[in-house]
């Protein structure tokens, strides 16, 4: 059985952190910010998920920045898979290409990209559904999370259409939407019950915060939502962000500067 849950890479000259969220039962996993740029990096991730026979039943944005999307034209069309993200986010799909020039990425525009839209509340279940047929992918049930708690790991899918396999020994993967703007329109962070995780993307680094000074960044914002949203999460959640190393909720509500004011 496959034991990697979330594992990491880095790629590209602005050392974006990309992640696979595995369901290990089945082995589908989403893609979390597909930001290879040089072939070699591509083909990392790609091999990588072949050579551990999984499915990619996801791609998911935290939020659009061209280091973050720097390969997912790639990703969609070898997948054919569509782009979940945030709406508020579209608009940096649509100029990709420019921001790549002043970034230094060899982008085109992916505003003709498909887009499935993700808000806050949505529930993604990764594997364990359809597993005798029908479309997997982009199945995001629009599931409100009661009261956002990420605790009640028992509580089931308030739906009647999931129906794993009997021979799954476990349920499908779980993945929580939260929308934190504040860094960039669109940004969302994604919370992963089952490993006691939280991707952050660029609004939540290791006793730092993503930069605000960006077209449609917001200080005040950003703050807000990170200790409403973010610093809610109990103290031994894992913090994985999009750059840097990773933290744990407890030590940034203790020691991040800029939240624990
Ligand atoms: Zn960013």
């Amino acid at each position: 059985m496959c034991t990697v849950m979330i594992k990491q890479f880095t790629f590209n000259h602005f050392e974006v952190n990309c992640y696979l969220i595995v369901d290990p039962t089945t082995r589908h996993c989403a893609i979390v910010d597909p930001a290879p740029e040089a072939s070699f990096e591509d083909a990392q991730l790609t091999q990588y998920i072949e050579s551990e026979q999984m499915t990619v039943t996801h791609i998911l944005l935290t939020h659009a920045h061209v280091d973050h999307i720097a390969g997912l034209r790639q990703c969609c069309e070898h997948y054919h898979l569509p782009v979940s993200m945030h709406a508020e986010g579209r608009k940096l799909l649509r100029q990709a290409e420019a921001w790549g020039t002043m970034m230094g990425f060899a982008v085109d525009n992916m505003g003709d990209l498909e887009v499935v839209e993700l808000n806050d509340g949505d529930v993604i279940q990764v594997g364990g559904e359809r597993a005798e047929g029908g479309d997997m992918r982009a199945e995001v049930r629009g599931m409100r999370a009661e009261g956002g708690s990420p605790n009640n790991q028992t509580q089931q899918p308030p739906t009647s259409d999931l129906q794993p396999p009997t021979s799954n020994l476990r349920p499908p993967t779980s993945i929580e939407c939260r929308y934190v703007p504040g860094h960039c329109p669109g940004s969302l962070c994604f919370v992963v019950p089952s490993e006691k995780a939280v991707l952050t993307g660029d609004a939540l680094f290791h006793y730092s915060i993503g930069r605000t000074d960006l077209p449609g960044g917001d200080y005040p914002t950003l703050i807000e939502k990170l200790k409403t949203r973010i610093l809610t999460l109990p103290d031994d959640y894992r913090v994985l962000p999009g750059h840097g190393i990773e933290s744990l909720i407890g030590k940034e509500r203790k020691y991040n500067s800029f939240l624990n004011a």
